[in-house]
């Protein structure tokens, strides 16, 4: 038993959250496609692997988390058909396949490490490192007669998975009767997919390996099932991924999985919902998206985007927008200037305040139910601006809470204010206004500092700011 309750997609409710075994949890999340850079939809996903994490430790339990790697074989229709996304990126790049994926799983990697999600507390096994465990898992269930060989490789047959689709809903005759005129006509049924591609006869892929049914490649799914076999066991704790895998990708793993090993593969299945912008679903595939460094071009700490994120709760749509991007810019900085010092009271080592029993029990009621970060926030904006609390205490208080956030409080630099650029500007405005003589203008100006937790003090070398509590 733990504290925590979880939305588990498999029952469509929220459920406690109860280990398979004392000692270790696993967790896997399912991981990028290293085609390209990941865009800050595919980040929300991961920021949310790492709430999901860390709110475990929290609870006191000891996780093993694993991010896999997709280097291999996913296709561009996200199906069985279609190009190879790899091979695609390495034609508009002019690199090697190869060369693709590694660039772009460090390019992932770092961005994990600019968001606080920290390298070290996660695996991350690659899809190329791993073609023999799907072969095996292929070759199981070839044995109990669950494939079929095609003209273009080798298939999962749906209709021996009993229960097949259950978790998606998935309406098959409806399925059925919206297939496309490309679908491929040998499959025998419209939701079989791919366990293994063979290359083909012309053609000279820059992936592909030998196998008992010839050279090719494996089909996207087989991955996910054989790496969290190896690290985790046939049947673990949590899955996670975007909700887009419910239909298609977390169904079938859950179908190859049960069918090769016999058992229960996951007990938890958590879906993170998607982050839009104005005109719909981020998507990699087009080349046209905001990724993290796009952010931080525009002078963004990217612990802010985390904390923008962690603002909606996961299973809801965030509608993204610059203006809530930078709203949220300035409530995390002034978060960073409560730790650094509100009105510099804070005694030198500050950890030692006690940590409030109150907002504690406040904090956990909202986190350990479902992950609500977003009410998890609101809980500290009360605390901060409760004066009931003392200072010192408040920060012990905080540092306990951002364990289970991870908006890296702790080293917020006491020597640097942190002035959003929306402060900045306004500085600058009223230094204008003040070269001009204007003081009815510097003075609103300084007004609307100050509510932004400000004081500006006019000295013989210009302004200086000071924080004045205001939270
Ligand atoms: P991919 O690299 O496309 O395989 O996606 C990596 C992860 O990001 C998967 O868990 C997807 O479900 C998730 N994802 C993709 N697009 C979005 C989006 N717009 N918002 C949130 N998550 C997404
Ligand atoms: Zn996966």
């Amino acid at each position: 038993m733990s504290d925590i309750k979880i939305y588990n997609t498999l029952s469509r409710t929220i459920e406690d959250f109860i280990p398979i075994k004392k000692g270790v949890t696993g967790i896997y999340s399912c991981g990028p496609t290293v085609y390209h850079y990941a865009h800050i939809g595919n980040l929300r996903a991961y920021i949310y692997a790492d709430i999901l994490r860390r709110t475990l430790v929290y609870d006191g339990l000891e996780v093993k988390h694993l991010i896999n790697i997709t280097d291999v074989g996913h296709l561009t229709d996200d199906g069985n058909d279609g190009e190879d996304k790899l091979e695609k990126g390495a034609i508009r790049e002019g690199k090697t396949a190869y060369e693709v994926a590694e660039f772009y799983t460090k390019a992932f990697l770092d961005d994990l490490e600019k968001l606080n999600i920290p390298q070290k507390e996660y695996i991350f096994p690659r899809a190329t490192d791993h073609i023999n465990e799907q072969i095996e898992i292929i070759k199981e269930l070839e044995e109990k007669g669950y494939t079929y060989k095609i003209n273009d490789g080798i298939y999962f047959d749906t209709s021996k998975f009993k229960s097949y689709g259950k978790m998606a809903k998935l309406d098959i005759e409806g399925l059925k009767s919206g297939a496309r005129v490309t679908e491929n006509k040998e499959k025998r049924n419209i939701t079989d997919f791919a366990l293994w591609k063979f290359s083909k006869a012309d053609e000279k892929r820059q992936m592909e390996w030998n196998s008992p049914w010839g050279k090719g490649f494996p089909g996207w799914h087989i991955e996910c099932s054989a790496m969290s076999i190896k690290y985790l066991g046939k049947h673990f704790d949590i899955h996670t991924g975007g909700i887009d895998h419910i239909p298609v990708h977390h169904t079938n793993e859950i179908a190859q999985s049960e069918s090769a090993t016999g058992e229960k593969f996951v007990n938890y299945w958590m879906h993170i919902n998607f982050l839009n912008e104005k005109d719909g679903k981020m998507s990699k595939s087009t080349g046209d998206f905001l990724r993290l460094q796009t952010l931080i071009d525009k002078k963004i700490n990217p612990l802010s985007f985390r904390y923008y994120i962690l603002t909606t709760h996961y299973r809801k749509e965030v509608n993204f927008s610059f203006e809530s991007l930078n709203a949220a810019d300035e409530a995390y900085k002034k978060l960073l200037n409560f730790c650094i010092g509100k009105n510099n009271n804070l005694p030198a080592g500050r950890h030692d305040g006690n940590v409030s029993v109150k907002y504690k029990k406040d904090f956990n009621d909202v986190i350990f139910y479902d992950l609500n970060t977003a009410e998890a926030i609101a809980v500290i904006w009360k605390m901060l601006k409760d004066d009931q609390i003392k200072d010192e205490d408040k920060y012990s208080t905080l540092m306990e809470m951002d364990s289970v956030l991870g908006l890296d409080l702790a080293n917020a630099k006491k020597e640097e204010i942190v002035l959003t650029e929306k402060i900045k500007e306004l500085i600058h405005k009223r230094e204008v206004a003040r070269n001009e003589k204007n003081w009815a203008l510097s003075d609103e100006i300084r007004n609307e500092i100050r509510n932004l937790g400000f004081d500006v003090k006019d000295t013989e070398n210009g302004q200086e700011i000071v924080l004045n509590g205001n939270l």
